[in-house]
């Protein structure tokens, strides 16, 4: 059968996990879902981000659920670092999938000859960039500090998020990156982009400077299908997307290896701090992030229905108060499997 480990972690994790779980079993997933302590309270506990008996059952699932981690008691950066970028670049998850598809033109803050259409896909290279933690500080805490933050590139890392971006590409791929100011990295992509692009004849190419790519989105951002770009200008774009499409509660990722095909499923957003626990939080994001679970293990109908499902009770107004509606957290994991139910 197949296993997935379920990760809420914290905050708003713990409330969007159980939906998404409860809309998949009314989608007759027959999955084996195991849950796993991996939280702040465990970590301030043993000071072990993922505890060391956690970890072998994590690479013995076939897909993980994941919420979000983050909470005001832990100030260090290593919580994060040991938990889900622990994940990412350990299981060498290396595509990060953000899909921005508006469901009701009601929820975009853009004029309506723009939102038209909304249906883009960001593919952010996920084990490389400045997420790696290389670097530090010298003189630390005096007024002659040096900070280094250091952006690794490497030809593989460039070479398989290109080749990705091409080969889930229907009609054009935009590279995006800031190589008229960042030169060595830049002209690293801009290479094996050339390069890859050759390869692949029918799908059209486009460049865009990050600070361009971000004034097309907003101006029009029906112009994109597939965004390919590296892994801080995809984490910052894809917030950009989201708010497009209904906001961070409604937005969708994917943590994948296409050759191992391991996998790990996230709503965009964190903790939400500010609304966490009053059962106001969104459980959207975390149920489509399912979605696209169950589209990578080969269930395509089943994903396809649970995004049917999502799509018609965000347009009846059967959603949580940040899309416009009053239902609670539970209640909406409620309206979408009624509706996969019936
Ligand atoms: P963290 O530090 O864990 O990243 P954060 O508050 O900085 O938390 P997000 O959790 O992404 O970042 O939240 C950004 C904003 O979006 C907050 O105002 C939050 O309330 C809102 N938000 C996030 N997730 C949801 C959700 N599922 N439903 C509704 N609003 C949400």
């Amino acid at each position: 059968m197949t296993k997935i480990a379920v990760l809420p972690c914290d905050g708003a994790g713990k409330e969007v996990v159980p939906e998404a779980i409860k809309v998949l079993r009314a989608a007759g997933a027959n999955f084996e879902f195991e849950e796993f302590e991996v939280n702040a309270d465990q970590y301030l506990r043993t000071g072990e981000p993922i505890p060391a008996a956690v970890w072998p059952q994590l690479l013995l699932a076939d897909s993980i659920l994941f919420g979000a981690v983050g909470d005001p008691r832990v100030n260090d950066a290593a919580y994060l670092a040991g938990v889900l970028l622990r994940l990412r670049f350990e299981l060498d998850l290396y595509v990060n999938l953000r899909p921005a598809r508006l469901y009701d033109d009601r929820l975009s803050p853009l004029r309506r000859e723009d939102r038209r259409k909304i249906d883009l896909l960001i593919v952010r290279e996920n084990t490389e960039g400045l997420y790696v933690g290389m670097g530090g500080r010298f003189k630390r805490g005096t007024d002659q500090e040096v900070a280094i933050q250091e952006d690794l590139n490497t030809a593989l890392g460039v070479s398989r998020i290109v080749e990705y971006a091409f080969g889930v590409a229907h009609r054009e791929v935009v590279m995006v990156d800031k190589s008229n100011a960042m030169t060595y990295a830049g002209a690293l992509w801009q290479e094996r982009w050339k390069a890859i692009a050759e390869k692949h004849p029918n799908i059209k190419t486009r460049h865009l400077y990050v600070d361009a790519a971000a004034m097309q989105l907003v101006r029009d951002p029906t112009q994109f299908e597939v965004i390919v770009t590296g892994n801080l200008f995809g984490d910052v774009l894809s917030d950009l997307t989201a708010e497009l499409i209904g906001g961070m509660g409604i937005a969708p990722s994917a943590n994948i290896n296409p050759e191992s095909k391991r996998g790990l499923f996230e709503p965009v957003h964190g903790t939400a701090p500010d609304i966490a626990g009053r059962a106001l939080v969104n459980p959207i994001g975390a149920i489509l992030s399912a979605s696209m679970m169950v589209r990578h293990l080969g269930h395509s109908d089943m994903a396809d229905a649970i995004e049917g499902a999502v799509k018609s009770a965000i347009r009846a107004g059967d959603c949580t108060r940040d899309l416009g509606g009053s239902l609670s957290t539970h209640e909406v994991g409620d309206a979408v499997s009624k509706r996969l139910r019936d």
